[in-house]
């Protein structure tokens, strides 16, 4: 699996150091991780060998990816909210 991956990181690309903490990610739908217990992993549902940033990273996206989008969307200065749209249409009063 880590030759698959070229001994780098699944997530972030960046390449595996020799010393470094690999962290196994799998699919926490399937086998939930709840806290205070080991993680306990089916094996069926291993996703990929992350480094502890992106292991990280990837455990606060699952729990408020959602949130954050929905959040940052509402700042999204690049696309024009509907309202402006409708004003450069002249749709709106
Ligand atoms: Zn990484
Ligand atoms: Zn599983």
């Amino acid at each position: 699996m880590l030759e698959d991956q070229g001994y780098a990181c699944a997530m972030g690309r960046e390449p595996f150091e020799e010393d470094q903490l690999i962290f196994i990610d799998h699919d926490h739908t399937c086998c939930p991780v709840s806290p205070g217990t080991e993680t306990r992993c089916c094996g069926r549902c291993v996703r990929g060998l992350l480094c502890f940033r992106c292991n990280t990273a990837l455990g606060y996206v699952e729990m408020y990816g959602e949130l954050a989008m929905a959040y940052l969307s509402r700042y999204d200065t690049k696309r024009p909210t509907r309202e402006v749209r409708l004003i450069r249409q002249g749709l709106s009063p």
